[in-house]
């Protein structure tokens, strides 16, 4: 999956406004700190392991094929960033000294777990056991296949609509419940009059 992706994917499912938040989430989501969190642990993976070889590769002149030249201390930090073990270490570590943002760090492990199914074996195939084991799925690598692209795109706006129309359910209800003696007497969600039990004092 790329970049800009995991980062809309952490903040969608890892997020308090996203599906994180469950039903009661929503409204503001640019002042929602977990979004933002969400979406820089969901590229946190890459970040950490390409962000300085990139920059020295751009200081350098961009010299070569920054992917077919990615090797060394940079691919080890690549399959520690990629390992759900290191990732459990992380996540554990935030529950401990900012455990409001436990589950938008969450979105680390998701990056992870996104990779999985989404890159074949080789140098950059998703060792989610590493340095106790080198396995990986060898499975489909999204870069060869834009269906692949277009499906995990066309999923985030469908996610978003579902969130939002159910959380839009929520305030119908809320809205038609007779025990709220501030809406007792609206209509329900049917449009008849909804009956208030509180006796009017
Ligand atoms: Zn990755």
């Amino acid at each position: 999956m790329d970049f800009f992706a995991h980062a809309l994917y952490g903040a969608t499912l890892c997020s308090r406004s996203g599906m994180a938040g469950s039903r009661q989430g929503g409204g503001g989501w640019q002042r929602d700190p977990t979004v933002w969190i969400a979406a820089l642990m969901g590229i946190g993976p890459d970040i950490v392991s390409m962000g300085g070889a990139f920059t020295l590769f751009v200081l350098r002149g961009m010299p070569g094929h920054f992917f077919r030249d990615f090797g060394g201390v940079a691919l080890t930090i690549y399959r520690c960033a990629h390992s759900l073990l290191f990732a459990a270490l992380l996540c554990g570590l935030v529950r401990r000294i900012a455990p409001r943002y436990f589950t938008a760090s969450l979105a680390w492990p998701l990056h992870i777990l996104l990779d999985a199914p989404t890159h074949g074996a080789g140098r950059f195939q998703t060792t989610l056991f590493y340095p106790l084991s080198g396995w990986g799925l060898d499975a489909i690598r999204w870069w060869e296949r834009p269906e692949v692209i277009l499906g995990y795109w066309l999923l985030l706006p469908i996610i978003w609509a579902l969130l939002s129309r159910w959380r839009a359910q929520r305030h119908l209800v809320g809205a038609a419940t007779p025990s709220n003696p501030m809406t007792s007497n609206k209509s329900d969600m049917s449009g008849r009059p909804v009956r208030c039990s509180r006796s009017a004092d």
